[in-house]
């Protein structure tokens, strides 16, 4: 069973979305657990204090390293990854998800306030991790996109194995576009949609070719350091 633990201040956020779907059913089945643990619980004092006024001034709180330590060390198991969610963190990938996948599982350190004491991540040897340029109020919901690209990834969650391998960034493309019935939709600017012809023809290898164009297209267009990244990866293939 691949093991998922939260170290929170707010432990009642999980499971949270995880508890649904996909990932939900796979957390009633026992394909992976979740612990969410309360930091405030290892706390010194008898307010409950976790965090405390920065050193050199400045706004806000810092978590304190004794407190967040302890916390980390009574969850702390062999072999398992222990992550920060930061945002001045290494950026998030579905190849480092794969990866947390195909091991044990992963220990998630929730910020909250300005952040935690520099010492803990040191002493911790804390992996930090963003799930993008932008900042949240907390850990939470970062830890919670971490779990859920893992999850999916464990043998058996997804229903077809076979639909991860296309997916978006597996190889570094995007995905190409979906449609569905009705055939012909028009929408409400009044205008007829059809699907592209190639995709009601029944030729599964021009059906797979025009798929193919599209990644490549979509990719270019909106992704060009994906793009230019997938060139040098070829390139060096080639040598
Ligand atoms: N003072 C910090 C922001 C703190 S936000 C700064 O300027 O960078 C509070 C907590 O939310 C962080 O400790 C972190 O755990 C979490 N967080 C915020 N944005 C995040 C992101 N993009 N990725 C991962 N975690 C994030």
């Amino acid at each position: 069973m691949w093991r998922a633990v939260a170290l929170t201040l707010f432990p009642e956020m999980f499971p949270g979305p995880l508890g649904e779907s996909l990932a939900g059913k796979a957390l009633k089945e026992g394909v992976w657990s979740l612990e969410a643990v309360d930091i405030r619980r290892f706390a010194k004092d008898r307010h409950g204090t976790v965090d405390d006024a920065p050193f050199g001034g400045g706004a806000g709180m810092v978590m304190k390293p004794d407190v967040l330590s302890a916390a980390i060390e009574a969850v702390a198991m062999p072999r398992v990854p222990k992550v920060l969610l930061s945002p001045r963190g290494a950026p998030f990938s579905q190849a480092r998800g794969r990866e947390l996948a195909q091991g044990p599982g992963v220990v998630l350190v929730c910020g909250r306030f300005e952040g935690v004491d520099e010492r803990v991540i040191e002493a911790q040897a804390l992996e930090e991790i963003s799930v993008g340029d932008f900042v949240l109020s907390g850990g939470e919901i970062a830890a919670m996109a971490v779990m859920d690209c893992c999850v999916r990834l464990l043998p058996g969650v997804m229903g077809e194995p076979a639909s991860a391998n296309e997916e978006s960034f597996e190889d570094g493309l995007l995905e190409y576009p979906h449609y569905t019935r009705p055939a012909s939709w028009t929408g409400p600017d009044g205008t007829e949609r059809r699907v592209p012809e190639v995709l009601v023809s029944g030729h599964h290898g021009k059906v797979a070719d025009w798929r193919r164009l599209q990644r490549e297209e979509i990719t270019r267009r909106r992704r060009p350091d994906l793009w230019a990244r997938r060139q040098v990866a070829k390139v060096n293939d080639e040598k």
